[in-house]
């Protein structure tokens, strides 16, 4: 079982029942140790990817609300050096960042090299929300798909590596954890009435979400749907996605400055 990059509309399933799929793992301490296995393999690589200094790494994370974005974080950077990690969550716009264009506020935001950058919520919600509440039009939305694919590709070719995943999750398992978020008083402050209204437009999101899948998928930046059901799988998925493509970059430290070989300590 692998996450495979969204390449044209037939690989773009977000029916309820592709929120979910089965652990291949015989037990939930297997799963856990899988995980575990994982975040280590990034946690290696990190330091590579930061001696090495030559890519960046960037991390975007769309989803509805309760969808796992920040358990994601918490867990699968688990074991990474925070001092090469940044994480940027994208709320609505200030009224400094509505003064500039969409991609300002973003562009500031991407890791420099060496780093390792995760966006929680992105430049994405710029066509994702006006497309539902219908403030943009189909000319403007198309104009903004390829003006982030060019953003992206000029991220690419500019040595930062794009990974993008959609947590998917059910309507029956969001309506599950909004509920908790009502009814656990640790977890209330999490609750914007806002959620229920966005809940409400299930259907005209995930044809916004659809859009977008379809639209900005590309070599340079694939988008992965993942089953976001079971955060555990979830997890998995998404740590080994980004552990092999860190290690697919051949990332080397660099070797020793001449000057200081054969120095001894006295
Ligand atoms: P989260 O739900 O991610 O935990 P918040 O409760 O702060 O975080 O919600 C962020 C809200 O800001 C979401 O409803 C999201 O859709 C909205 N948002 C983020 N970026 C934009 C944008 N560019 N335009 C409109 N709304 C946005």
């Amino acid at each position: 079982m692998k996450l495979k990059p969204v390449k044209g509309t037939h690989s773009i399933r977000l029916g309820d029942s592709h929120a979910s799929v089965s652990s291949p793992f015989k037990s939930k301490d297997a799963l856990a140790a899988a995980i575990a296995h994982q975040t280590s393999r990034i946690a290696t690589l990190q330091r590579v990817l930061y001696a090495d200094a030559r890519f960046a790494l960037l991390i975007v994370l769309q989803g509805r609300d309760a969808s796992g974005k920040d358990g994601t974080i918490r867990r699968v950077f688990a074991a990474v050096n925070p001092q090469g990690c940044s994480v940027t969550s994208f709320g609505e716009p200030t009224g400094l960042e509505l003064g500039h264009d969409y991609l300002w506020r973003v562009h500031q935001q991407v890791p420099a090299r060496r780093m390792i950058g995760i966006f929680n919520r992105s430049h994405y919600e710029d066509v994702l929300v006006p497309q539902v509440h219908r403030t943009i039009t189909r000319d403007v939305c198309m104009s903004r798909y390829d003006e982030i694919n060019d953003f992206e590709r000029m991220l690419s070719s500019n040595s930062v590596v794009i990974l993008k995943f959609m947590l998917h999750v059910s309507r029956a398992e969001q309506k599950h954890r909004l509920e908790e978020r009502l009814s656990d008083r640790d977890k209330n402050w999490k609750f914007r009435a806002g959620d229920l209204e966005d809940r409400a437009r299930w259907t005209a999101f995930t044809r916004a979400y659809r859009g977008m899948l379809k639209h900005t998928s590309t070599k340079s930046a694939p988008w992965y749907v993942v089953p976001a059901d079971d955060h555990a799988v979830r997890d998995w998925l998404i740590a080994r996605q980004i552990a092999d493509t860190l290690k697919s970059l051949r990332l080397r430290y660099p070797p020793a400055d001449p000057s200081v070989v054969g120095l001894k300590v006295v």
